[in-house]
């Protein structure tokens, strides 16, 4: 039996546990023999002094062990998933996994909701009228067997712990410490079955890493857990100092999505991360020519087609989804002089889009799917005075006029170009 007392002192006095002990209080707190308050009191003094290696090994493992693991070993195919820290406009997980799928690869993606001014890929999945994204552990292998990919909520089945552990963190502000950040996200990877997992960190004034360094660190913190626990893991630095694609929001970034896997449209950002991310992951599973296989899924209508079977198997209705998410009213910002677009405050864009219905601030907030906003100008293009730069829109008359004056803040022009061209990808 477990000392809750004593624990939390260890690790208050910036010491090491034991062999074992992070295990029993966790089991503990599951079996609710510790509070939620002695929980927290841990989670705090692991944000101010971390954790070891083994600690964190054996943190990550109780988390995994609490619920089931998935095993795909008796598929023929390389089986691979993507995580992203975050961003505003960040689709690239409804285009990368379709594309994975149609190269032989099977793809078993948990996904979360909309975190304080980032976009979910589950919200904008169930955007899609019917789309059913908690589903039994049971249903989800057998649509990724099908269909070489399923993307799914966390749910009561998979990593539990995490689920509890996550909501305690997310009331008590001890979400940011890269440990807790790592077992929680590597946890759901590990039961998720895959071989191999590529992560993009973020990095920019639109996403949780502000620095190229804090996003090194928590790229290679998350690579390291992930190849401890056998998943071949590696990572990319991509810039988030403004929305990735035209659209960011719900529904429209599904229909951007499906836009660029009809080989419709491709923003050339969108296109370029899309293949960065897709090659990796095909040159882990043994592929010579990659690109080649990725532009072949694409133009060959596979992609969109595997897409289409995913969105069915999960009761989705795509046909129906573009009259349901018609937003009623919208809010066009227009530049307020020529020049150029020097900096884009794209957190303050998420959270304009939190404000709207496109994430929730509590647990009962309503979500608005067709809420969103289409973006005209990026980083260092030239405007006219009075030419449109932003369109934000949604359902809601009152919540889009409460957000005019924020989104007028948003895109700042200068007469000159301040920035050398941006980069993209940073490594
Ligand atoms: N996403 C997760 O799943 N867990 C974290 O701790 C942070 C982001």
């Amino acid at each position: 039996m477990i000392n809750p007392y004593e624990f939390i002192k260890t690790k208050k006095a910036g010491k090491n546990h034991e062999s074992g002990e992070i295990r029993n209080f966790i089991n503990s707190y599951l079996k609710n023999e510790i509070e939620d308050s002695q929980l927290s009191a841990w989670l705090m003094a692991v944000c101010f002094n971390g954790m070891s290696d083994f600690e964190l090994k054996e943190y990550v493992n109780v988390i995994i062990n609490s619920g089931n693991q998935l095993n795909f070993s008796h598929l023929n195919g390389f089986i691979v998933d993507k995580h992203s820290t975050g961003g505003v406009g960040d689709k690239v997980s409804l285009i990368v996994g379709p594309i994975l799928a149609a190269c032989n690869c099977y793809v078993p993606m948990i996904v979360g909701r909309s975190l304080a001014h980032t976009g979910g890929t589950l919200d904008k999945l169930e955007s899609i009228k019917g789309y059913k994204g908690e589903i039994s552990t049971n249903q989800f292998k057998k649509n990724v067997e099908k269909n070489r990919i399923s993307i799914i909520g966390q749910n009561n089945e998979i990593c539990p712990a995490d689920k509890h552990i996550y909501s305690v963190r997310d009331v008590t502000a001890t979400i940011e410490s890269f440990p807790l950040i790592c077992a929680s996200i590597i946890s759901k990877k590990k039961a998720e079955g895959i071989n191999a997992l590529i992560l993009d960190i973020k990095v920019g004034n639109g996403a949780f890493m502000k620095t190229l360094k804090e996003a090194q660190q928590l790229g290679k913190a998350l690579t390291k857990l992930g190849n401890s626990l056998s998943i071949d893991s590696k990572y990319i630095i991509s810039d988030m100092n403004e929305p990735l694609g035209i659209s960011s929001g719900l529904w429209c970034e599904v229909q951007e999505s499906i836009m660029f896997l009809k080989n419709n449209k491709r923003d050339p950002k969108l296109n370029e991360i899309t293949f960065k991310i897709c090659s990796i992951a095909l040159a882990m599973a043994g592929e010579k020519n990659p690109n080649k296989l990725i532009e072949e899924a694409i133009s060959s209508g596979k992609a969109y087609e595997i897409f289409e079977k995913m969105v069915k198997s999960h009761n989705g209705n795509l046909k129906d989804s573009y009259n349901e998410n018609n937003y009623k009213y919208e809010y066009v910002v227009k530049a307020n002089k020529s020049g150029y677009i020097n900096k884009i405050d794209t957190e303050k864009l998420g959270y304009i889009l939190l404000e709207i219905g496109g994430g929730r601030k509590t647990s009962k907030d309503k979500i608005d799917s067709s809420c969103g906003s289409y973006i005209y100008k990026k980083l260092n293009q030239y405007v006219e005075k009075n030419e449109p730069i932003i369109k934000i829109f949604g359902s809601n008359i009152n919540k889009i006029q409460q957000v005019e004056k924020m989104a007028e803040n948003v895109i700042f022009i200068d007469d000159f170009k301040k920035n050398k061209e941006t980069i993209l990808i940073y490594e």
